[in-house]
C-alpha cells in the first residue's frame, strides 16, 4: 500500500500534460438550436452508410428574398418535400432540422446518385442577386457558425470532404456561390471546388437554385 500511492501519484503526474493537451485539443460544439417545432419530416435511412462528406448550400425564398429567416425558408423546403440538417441565419444562428442519424433530402440529383445517405447538408441563408456588381457578400458572422460547425462534425465523423452543392449537381444548381476567401472560412480551408470568376451571365435566381 505504501509503495503502491507514491507510484499512482507518480504516473498520474506523468498523464496530467497529455490529459490538458487533449482537452485544449478538442473542438467544442457550436451553439445549435435544437428544437422539435423546427424539425423537417423529410428525411430517409441513411441505409448503414458512413458519413463521409459535407455539401455546403445557400438557399433562399424567391418571393420574399430578403427574409432570411428559417421561419420563411422552412414553408419553402416543406412545399418542395427537401431538407437539410443544418440551416445557418445571416446572423450566425445555426438550426439543427434533421438529425444527423437520417439522410437529409438536400443533394438528390448529384453525382454520385446516392449523395444524400453518406453526406451532411448545410444550409446558408444567403440572398444570391447573380453574377457581377449585384452579387453581396456573406456575413463573417455566418461563414465562422459554419466553420465551428464544419469543423465540429469533422472532430468525431469520418469527414473525407468538403464540397459545394454546384460541384456535385448533376442538374446544374449553382449555390453556394462564394468567393474563394469566403468558402475557406465556410469549408475550414477545404480545397475550393468551384471555377472563378463565372461566366453564367444568363442564370437568374429561380425557387429551383438552392
Ligand atoms: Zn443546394
Amino acid at each position: 500500500m505504501h509503495l503502491i500511492y507514491p507510484f499512482v501519484i507518480f504516473v498520474f503526474a506523468l498523464i496530467q500534460p497529455s490529459i490538458s493537451q487533449s482537452q485544449t485539443d478538442s473542438v467544442s460544439k457550436p451553439p445549435i438550436v435544437s428544437n422539435p417545432k423546427f424539425w423537417s419530416k423529410h428525411f430517409i435511412d441513411r441505409q448503414g452508410y458512413p458519413i463521409t462528406s459535407i455539401v455546403l448550400h445557400s438557399s433562399f425564398d424567391p418571393k420574399h428574398s430578403y427574409d432570411l429567416r428559417y421561419a420563411r425558408i422552412k414553408k419553402v423546403f416543406d412545399r418542395y418535400r427537401v431538407s437539410a440538417h443544418y440551416i445557418i441565419e445571416p446572423n450566425g444562428k445555426i438550426i439543427e432540422m434533421v438529425p444527423i442519424t437520417e439522410a437529409a433530402k438536400h443533394a438528390t440529383k448529384c453525382k454520385p446518385r446516392d449523395y444524400n445517405l453518406f453526406s451532411i447538408g448545410i444550409e446558408l441563408l444567403h440572398v444570391w442577386n447573380g453574377e457581377g456588381s449585384e452579387r453581396r457578400a456573406y456575413s463573417l458572422k455566418q461563414l465562422e457558425a459554419c466553420r465551428a460547425l464544419v469543423r465540429w462534425l469533422k472532430s468525431f465523423l469520418p469527414i473525407q470532404t468538403v464540397v459545394s452543392h454546384r460541384s456535385i449537381s448533376n442538374i446544374g444548381k449553382k449555390d453556394p456561390n462564394m468567393t474563394p476567401e469566403e468558402w475557406a472560412i465556410a469549408a475550414d480551408g477545404a480545397p475550393f471546388p468551384d471555377p472563378w470568376p463565372r461566366n453564367e451571365s444568363s442564370w437568374q435566381p429561380s425557387i429551383q437554385d438552392r
